[in-house]
């Protein structure tokens, strides 16, 4: 029987320290604190530093600076994704053992050749929601032998899902329910309620790469199950991820938690913030002498657009 414990509702922050957090950020970071204290839950901080040519501690060391002028609180040890890699890594290797993840050989070069030759001839290659070219499939079919044989003389190789096969065998796991999830937020088309995840808009996800021995979305499902999460509340921009991420846990049998998507919030003229804008970064607005009450009540007020 569940121990009430387990039914404790685990909420987090879980930023990457590629650059400064934004007000984007601090959005994310208040609400979840909020929603934890509200549920009488947990708050937990995660760093996603899995990059580990774009991460760097400095950025690391601003994200704690800036969250604790907010004036959150997270629990300790922090969990930091670089120090888990051998956990990823036995997750790929399972997905391998059941041939549903292949080793790829292709360099960006060489996928946009074959996305400009395909439209060059009329077609119209398959764009993953973010808009991104998905990835040929014909590794797929490499033999097993050749494959590990180029690995072992060192060529540069990224791990992959094999989209169809991970379909199947989920369905197999899933035994007639269908690959869903419980939405109290809302995806960029409105979507909310149940929604019926669509993994296979994304191709063949990437798994572990050269320069990062995890994926985003591997490394990311695991941590949540690892730390027991049961609200992931993060921006609309990770809605879509969410399709990759059920269909994960169905196949390594993870525990399905909660999802609420926030609305992004906007610069002036509906702009997209990012890390490398500076004049929306926590700090910047720190150094202006603004304190994180004015930060939250601008939320309130709902003066950025938010959802
Ligand atoms: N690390 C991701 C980012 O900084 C967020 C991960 C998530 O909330 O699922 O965009």
């Amino acid at each position: 029987m569940d121990s009430p414990l387990s039914k404790q509702a685990v909420f987090r922050f879980a930023p990457s320290p590629n650059g400064l957090l934004h007000l984007g950020h601090a959005y994310s970071a208040i609400l979840n604190h909020n929603l934890a204290m509200a549920a009488d839950g947990r708050f937990l901080l995660r760093i996603e530093d899995i990059d580990t040519v774009r991460c760097r501690p400095e950025f690391e060391g601003a994200i704690y600076r800036d969250l604790h002028w907010l004036g959150l609180e997270w629990e300790r040890p922090v969990r930091r994704q670089s120090e888990h890699f051998p956990f990823y890594q036995r997750a790929l290797d399972e997905l391998i053992e059941r041939a549903l993840a292949y080793p790829t050989f292709l360099s960006r070069g060489e996928v946009r050749e074959r996305v400009a030759t395909f439209e060059a001839s009329g077609g119209i290659w398959p764009r993953d929601p973010d808009g991104a070219p998905c990835y040929p499939t014909e590794e797929r079919r490499l033999d097993p032998a050749l494959a590990l044989n180029w690995i072992a003389e060192g060529r540069q190789h990224a791990w992959r899902l094999d989209m169809d096969a991970a379909i199947e065998a989920a369905k197999v796991k899933l035994d007639g329910r269908s690959l869903e999830w419980s939405e109290a937020g809302m995806g960029p088309d409105g979507e909310t309620g149940l929604v019926s995840a669509q993994p296979e808009r994304w191709g063949d996800v990437i798994l572990s790469r050269p320069d990062s021995p995890s994926s985003y979305h591997l490394s990311v499902t695991l941590d949540d199950a690892a730390q027991a999460v049961t609200h992931i509340v993060r921006g609309q921009d990770l809605f879509h991820a969410t399709s990759v991420h059920r269909l994960l846990q169905v196949l390594l049998d993870l525990p399905q938690p909660l999802y609420r998507h926030h609305g992004l919030v906007r610069g002036a003229e509906g702009r997209k913030l990012s890390k490398s804008n500076m004049d929306t970064g926590i700090a910047a607005y720190r150094d202006k002498g603004l304190l994180p009450a004015d930060l939250r009540a601008l939320f309130a007020r709902d003066c950025l657009v938010l959802d």
